[in-house]
């Protein structure tokens, strides 16, 4: 589990699962393309999960620096996903793959993000976006939360069991 906190101060949990998807997509080699896709998970009392991803697929365009994701298909992943879940899940956001270790927001991600926020009907005041680079550590992604307002970097909060030492006996 990656854990966030958003600026709500509500934290933002990612899975497991969710963390090995992305990772498979990073830029690891000048001849993988841009990947990306749609974040979907869950509202907890306490926090926010996103627990499944969509994928490269059909319909959508990817380049070395550029990917545009069919927009039927992403609602027909959405609507499925949300009947099946008897609603529970929900579409949370956007990720997309970078070819830095560091990734940030381009010009482009920020006027893109923008646009999504105004025209997705969604089920907060806000959207989340995940930028995998190609470090070897899908810590290193930058997630990111969009509002009416802005775009803000999300801050990572330690693993469950970063500090806990094991000791051998
Ligand atoms: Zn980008």
């Amino acid at each position: 589990m990656i854990r966030y906190v958003l600026p709500t101060d509500t934290e933002l949990r990612i899975t497991d699962s969710v963390a090995v998807d992305l990772f498979h997509y990073r830029q690891s080699a000048s001849n993988v393309l841009e990947s990306g896709g749609i974040l979907l998970g869950s509202c907890y009392p306490d926090y926010l999960l996103i627990d499944s991803i969509s994928i490269p697929g059909f319909g959508d365009k990817q380049g070395r620096s550029f990917f545009h994701r069919s927009k039927t298909r992403a609602q027909t992943l959405i609507n499925h996903a949300f009947y099946k879940s008897d609603g529970r899940r929900i579409y949370i956001g956007e990720w997309h793959t970078h070819e830095e270790v560091t990734p940030t927001p381009s010009y482009t991600d920020r006027m893109e993000l923008r646009l999504a926020f105004k025209r997705s009907k969604l089920h907060f005041d806000f959207l989340i976006a995940i930028i995998v680079g190609n470090s070897d550590r899908i810590e290193d992604s930058w997630v990111g939360y969009q509002d009416s307002n802005d775009l803000v970097e999300c801050h990572r909060l330690p693993n469950v069991f970063e500090h806990i030492t094991l000791v051998n006996d």
